[in-house]
Order: C-alpha cells, then structure tokens, then sequence
C-alpha cells in the first residue's frame, strides 16, 4: 500500500523560519486541500512560496501543525514522509549518473515503466526521435544535472514521482528559466496524466497555470491570506 493513501492535508498555524534565531518567514499559516485537489499558490518574489513547499515537509524550522491524511507529520518518520511526497523545487538537483538511475535509483523497474513515466512526464514532445544527442534512459546526468536546462530538470522529476507513484505532488514552478512551451508540456502532463487521484500544489507564476485550480492560495510578505475554501478564478 502506498502511504499517503489519499493525499488529504491540514495545515495549522504554520510558521517556519531558516534558523533558530531568523526570522519567521512564514508566520501562523492555516489551509486545508481535499485529497485529489489541485491547489495553485501565488504571490510576489520573496513572500515565501518555496519556503511553504520546505515547511510542508519539515526541511526547515516548523511550528504549527501539519497533517497527511490525519497524521501529523512529527509521527512520520522523515525518510518515510520525503519518499512518500514528492516537491519538485525551482531548480532541481539531480544525481550523477545515467537517467535511468535518476528515475530508478534501486532498479526496482523496467525500462518500459520509466519510458511510459519519461512520456507522461511530457519528455518526448520536447524532443525529436531522430535527434541523435536527445534524452534517453542511457543518457549521462552530470553532478546535480547540470548539463540539462532547468526546465528538463523539472520534466525528469516529474517523470520520477509518476515512477514512485507519489500521491501528493508539489511542484515549484520554474521561473524565468523555463519558457512558455516547457511550462505548458508539464501543465498538461499533470491534468491528463496523473490523473484525479494525485492532489497536487503548484506554485505557479502564469495565470494560466492556476485558471482551472480548485483553490487558490495567496502568499503576501511574512503571511499567507488564504481565499474562501471553494473559490474559483
Ligand atoms: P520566488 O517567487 O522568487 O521563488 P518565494 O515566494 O518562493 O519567491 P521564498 O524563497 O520562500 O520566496 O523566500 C521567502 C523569504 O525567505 C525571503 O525573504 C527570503 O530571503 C527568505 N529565504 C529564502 N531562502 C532562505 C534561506 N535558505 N535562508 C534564509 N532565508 C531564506
Ligand atoms: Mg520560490
């Protein structure tokens, strides 16, 4: 069994900060997501949207209550919370080696499964089969995926929470780093092929991403507002 087995959360009166004597970054932040929901956060550069996803997994300093499927995340063991939820963060690191590796770093599956998951991860519409030098399981990553551009980083991660079939998806979108196309090749990856079943929060930075949200949450400097629990834009 997969745990989280819905993808339900609560958040109560979160605060986090990046020290113990920093200041509080987010400050007695509350929200709740359904399971399968989609969520998009907004707000200004620097109001603390990255650090939300970091706090959701207790990365950084917390205080406040979160809770997965009703149970609150001091009672999760760290590594089994991390491996169960999946961020994809602004600028993801992957790990040296070939991107089979990177999907599948206990080959725990066959190269059909990881190409099924590279395909539902929008990778082959931002390629041409015939490009010698485009991106295969066998592909070299190089230490933190440096010789891919950001918004492939963001496509291969995504490929790797389909592979680990991660009920709770967070993705940190990219800034000006990713263009307009990659952008819309991981939007439609997560509406078609995900599927209902993953709740999913994005922190997104074009309207287009958030116009089909089921709620929108609003990050102003050292507080988040958050809109009427069914609103629509
Ligand atoms: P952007 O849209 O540019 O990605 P953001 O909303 O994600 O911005 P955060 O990265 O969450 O913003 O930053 C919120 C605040 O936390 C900022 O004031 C920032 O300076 C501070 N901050 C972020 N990362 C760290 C860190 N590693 N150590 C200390 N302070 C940090
Ligand atoms: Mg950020």
């Amino acid at each position: 069994a997969y745990w989280p087995a819905s993808g339900h959360i609560e958040v109560e009166k979160l605060s986090a900060r990046y020290s113990e004597d920093g200041p509080k970054v987010l400050r007695e932040v509350s929200f709740q997501v359904a399971a399968g929901e989609r969520v998009g956060i907004v707000g200004r550069t620097g109001s603390g949207k990255s650090t939300l996803t970091l706090a959701l997994l207790r990365c950084i300093l917390t205080e406040g209550n979160v809770r997965y499927d009703g149970l609150p995340t001091e009672k999760i063991n760290l590594d089994a919370l991390r491996s169960s939820i999946t961020i994809i963060p602004q600028v993801p690191e992957l790990l040296s080696g070939t991107l089979r590796q990177n999907l599948d770093p206990f080959s725990e599956h066959d190269d059909a499964v990881l190409n099924d998951a590279l395909r539902s991860a929008g990778l082959f519409n931002l390629q041409d089969e015939r490009d010698q030098s485009r991106i295969t399981l066998d592909t070299q990553i190089a230490g933190g995926g440096a010789n891919l551009s950001v918004g492939q980083r963001q496509i291969l991660a995504l490929a790797r929470a389909i592979v680990r079939r991660s009920k709770l998806l967070i993705l940190d979108e990219a800034t000006s780093a990713i263009d307009y196309e990659t952008d819309a090749i991981i939007q439609a990856s997560l509406r078609t092929e995900l599927g209902k079943d993953v709740t999913l929060l994005t922190v997104a930075h074009r309207l287009q991403t958030i116009m089909d949200a089921d709620k929108i949450i609003v990050s102003a400097i050292m507080s988040m507002i958050r809109s009427t629990p069914d609103s629509h834009i």
